[in-house]
């Protein structure tokens, strides 16, 4: 009949009921690679066991306020480049081994940028293996002695245990060994050179305390989770060379103890470390194969390598596992190399690469968020729901997070320069992982039988042995020699048929053999008897033995209970300051990172015044740069446009005054020719009163006139030699101004009006004219002309000379100055005397006729000869 016990898988309760309400932190160490060869700039700096420093690179080094960009992140342990596996192995994987053994799950993964060292660390390399073979390695060394023949525990399909016992284990293992090709010698040394060197037997561990009186056995699993499909990589397909079909992903199933498991995943029992170990290189080969059929990077798939460990106790008589389903137990080591964490820009995703690379995001991401709203409901006392569900990976772990195990994590970084701002976000996950808590696992029941079963069912064996021996019989279960012999001796019966009532022989014969026989019988009793006397002495001295040894046990037990109550008692209290110097710690730590916080936020606050401040000076001062200039520009317009006006006004006055002046001209000397005539004919020498009484308010600057050709010759007088006779023409108007230049002429025929008499004496003639000048003053000009003799027996003067005489007052002399001194003019200043100037003379001709009605023609030339621009 097969018996089989179903046992509780892994041994955990639902989460609500977790008795246990002590917690521990997700513990989170941090592991630093070397700088590769290729890469120059550092940006990770252990500062110490616990802290590392993280330098901006130096194309990044400089943040808003042009600081040094410098941060510090701490862990429970950091690993310097220096670190071995061994030294990492110990601090990290070997506590969770422990644990493993003693009942309890684990989780532990790895966890950085790809290339930062997490398989390095997890699987290792060449000569320096990791985390998952010193794992193995320890276990094996530990359990070894002790473990289950294979096949007496059984995974079911629902993520339990069953227990078989000899027989039925025994059966399956005939079976299997017939159709396939499990390893036939797990303790064979054959190894796969590529992993052969991963441990070497110096650096192993070994698991103090592992209970004798239990049986056990290692399972293994291996998937792969990439793009949130989980395969596995240990199940055996049949591979088909022409169409190779693709690998088909697992589900994932709640078990009746509320915990996750991958529906249909291989489980592999393995019973030595090589076994183990080959077992994880066959699906990593072929892990390598799919995503080289299939053109995927393994960087972007987690990995998830599964140990359970089964155990269960032995039996009263320490000879097989206990077939009780209540007694098994399954505790798990989950080992996870997860994803690279990089961001999919860092990859050359592509088309359905990229749906891949989200994926993978995503499915790191949910973890992040995982994390984030466990610690928020820790810290806050919330309850939000925690979004397991969302990807693959979390929700195989969920339990774990849950309060099912330790959790650790290895944060695995490389210092290079390309990888700083990733590390940011590493590090950033990091520290928040490090709040979360779990709940600490409960230890295991203690089975009800006496400790020291496996030894004693040893011992037992091992003296029945030496006993039978040393009586030279056989031993296991043959008859003894002895007994063998008397059967052979024994007489067989001859023949006990009578012949007739006269045969005497047969009875006698009979009788005599049975007495034989009877003899026979007696002698076996008796060896019998003394046998069975031998074994009960034999088992009485053992039994006096054993109560002895009990009792002996039992007062050590005593004791050991009392040091244990004392151990416990001082643990307790190393606990509670442990936890006291932790919280204070945390605080400690949190405090100092808003401290921080603060002063960067007042830093950059100070900075940003400062360079406000500066601005608004600088400002003011544009300002008033500008003010000073504007004034400036508004003075110098304003004098130019007046001295503009100016200008203008006073060249308009000039141009009016010429042409009052010019029509003056004309009309006195329309005038004086007209009086000539009638005085010639009348009253010649009358002098016009009215025209001369107030000489015109104007002063005379006559604007250049229009080029006309020059006067025609005329026939000149000839005068004599030695002297000119000039007509003085002096007007009766005019004032005497006792000027000292007084022009003087000799021999000169004053005149107060022209007669054709004077004139025909003369041939120089100059009218002395007055007038009013624009400043008021009053002016003397001296127009000259030579007299001619015309054809018609008249006399002509042609003007060829203006002479301005001007009185000046002191004060308004830098002004004014005399025409005739014709000196250099101030530049940019126009006088009044500048026409009269020798080079901006004109010449004045008027022509007299005499007897003509006509009144004087007359030519008035005047072209400047050079102007100044
Ligand atoms: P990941 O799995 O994070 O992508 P790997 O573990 O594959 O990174 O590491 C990339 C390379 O760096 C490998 O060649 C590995 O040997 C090397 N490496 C990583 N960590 C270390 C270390 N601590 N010491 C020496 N070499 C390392
Ligand atoms: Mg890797």
């Amino acid at each position: 009949m097969i018996r089989q016990v179903k046992g509780k898988t892994p041994r955990r309760h639902p989460p609500k009921k977790t008795s246990n309400n002590q917690k521990d932190p997700v513990g989170v160490y941090c592991r630093v690679r070397p700088l590769g060869a290729e890469d120059e700039e550092c940006c990770i700096e252990v500062i110490s066991n616990t802290t590392i420093q993280l330098h901006a690179p130096d194309g990044l080094k400089a943040n808003r306020n042009g600081e040094f960009k410098e941060t510090q992140y701490s862990f429970k342990k950091v690993f310097g480049i220096k670190t071995t596996q061994r030294e990492l192995f110990e601090d990290v994987a070997k506590p969770l081994v422990e644990d493993l053994i003693y009942c309890k799950n684990g989780l532990l993964f790895t966890y950085g940028v790809t290339g930062s060292g997490k398989t390095h660390t997890m699987t290792g390399s060449p000569g320096q293996g990791g985390l998952l073979p010193r794992s193995l390695d320890m276990i094996f060394n530990s359990i070894g002695p002790y473990q289950a023949k294979r096949y007496v525990f059984k995974p079911d399909d629902k993520n339990g245990m069953e227990v078989q016992n000899q027989v039925d284990a025994l059966l399956d293992r005939q079976k299997r060994e017939s159709q396939t090709t499990v390893p036939k010698t797990p303790n064979s040394r054959r190894v796969d050179p590529e992993f052969a060197d991963m441990i070497s037997p110096e650096e192993a561990f070994t698991a103090d305390g592992v209970d004798e009186d239990s049986s056990y056995s290692v399972f293994v699993s291996y998937i792969e989770i990439y793009n949130n499909y989980i395969y596995d990589l240990l199940e055996e397909t049949p591979f088909d060379p022409i169409k190779p079909k693709p690998p088909q992903s697992k589900l994932l199933r709640e078990d009746q103890n509320h915990n996750m498991y991958v529906a249909g995943c291989t489980e592999v029992e393995v019973k030595s470390t090589e076994e183990a170990f080959e077992v994880f290189w066959r699906g990593q080969k072929k892990r390598r194969i799919a995503n080289t059929q299939l053109n995927r990077e393994s960087s972007r798939s987690h990995s998830v390598f599964i140990i359970k460990l089964a155990q269960a106790p032995l039996d009263a008589d320490g000879d097989n596992v206990l077939q009780d389903k209540n007694q098994v137990n399954v505790s798990q080591l989950c080992l996870v190399d997860l994803a690279g964490s990089e961001r999919t820009s860092r990859t050359r995703a592509e088309g359905s690469r990229l749906r891949e690379a989200g994926n993978i995001n995503q499915s790191l991401m949910t973890l992040r968020t995982c994390i984030e709203v466990l610690r928020e409901n820790q810290m806050c006392g919330t309850n939000k729901m925690v979004p397991y569900r969302d990807s693959k990976v979390t929700h195989l772990f969920k339990n774990y997070f849950d309060g099912e195990g330790k959790v650790r994590m290895v944060v695995c970084v490389n210092p290079k320069a390309d990888d700083y701002e990733e590390t940011l976000l590493v590090m950033r996950f990091a520290e928040m992982t490090q709040e979360v808590e779990v709940a600490r696992p409960v230890d295991r029941p203690i089975c009800g039988f006496a400790a020291g079963r496996r030894q004693r069912n040893q011992a037992f064996k091992e003296e029945l042995t030496r006993r039978l021996e040393d009586r030279g019989g056989p031993v296991n279960g043959e008859i003894p020699t002895i007994l063998s012999q008397l059967l052979q001796s024994f007489p067989s019966l001859p023949a006990s048929e009578i012949a007739g009532p006269n045969d005497d022989v047969t009875l006698p014969r009979l009788i005599e053999a049975l007495e034989k026989r009877h003899k026979i019988r007696q002698m076996m009793v008796e060896e019998y008897n003394k046998t069975a006397n031998m074994l009960k002495s034999m088992l009485q001295e053992q039994d006096g033995n054993v109560v002895a040894k009990e009792n002996f046990i039992s007062e050590q037990r005593g004791r050991l209970g009392e040091k244990d109550k004392m151990i416990q008692n001082q643990k307790n209290e190393i606990d509670r300051l442990e936890k006291k110097s932790k919280m204070l710690e945390y605080k400690i730590d949190i405090l100092q990172k808003t401290s921080n916080i603060h002063e960067e936020d007042k830093r950059s606050l100070q900075n940003e015044l400062e360079s406000r401040e500066q601005r608004l000076q600088r400002e003011l001062s544009d300002k008033r740069r500008m003010e000073s200039r504007m004034q400036g520009i508004v003075s110098d317009t304003k004098l130019k446009w007046e001295k503009e006006c100016e200008r203008r006004v006073n060249a308009k006055q000039l141009e009016m005054q010429n042409k009052l002046w010019v029509k003056d001209e004309k009309l006195k000397q329309l005038k004086a020719i007209v009086t000539e005539g009638k005085s010639e004919n009348r009253q010649p020498q009358r002098p016009s009163r009215e025209k001369d009484k107030v000489p015109p308010k104007r002063s005379a600057s006559p604007s250049p006139v229009p080029t006309v050709p020059p006067v025609r010759p005329l026939h000149r007088r000839s005068h004599s030699a030695g002297g000119e006779r000039w007509v003085d023409h002096k007007p009766n108007t005019n004032v005497d101004l006792d000027t000292v230049m007084q022009p003087n002429l000799p021999n000169a025929i004053k005149v107060s009006a022209p007669s054709e008499k004077a004139l025909s004496k003369c041939d120089k003639y100059v009218l002395t004219h007055q007038e009013v000048a624009s400043d008021g003053e009053i002016q003397t000009k001296l127009i000259k002309g030579e007299v001619f003799k015309t054809r018609g027996g008249g006399q002509s003067v042609q003007f060829t000379d203006i002479e301005t005489l001007k009185q000046e007052y002191p004060a308004s002399a830098s002004r004014k100055r005399r025409s005739s001194e014709s000196g250099p003019s101030h530049e940019g200043e126009r006088t009044d005397g500048d026409w009269t100037d020798v080079e901006t003379r004109c010449s004045v001709a008027v022509e007299m006729r005499a007897g003509s009605n006509l009144g004087p023609g007359y030519q008035h030339h005047g072209y400047p000869k050079r102007r100044k621009p």
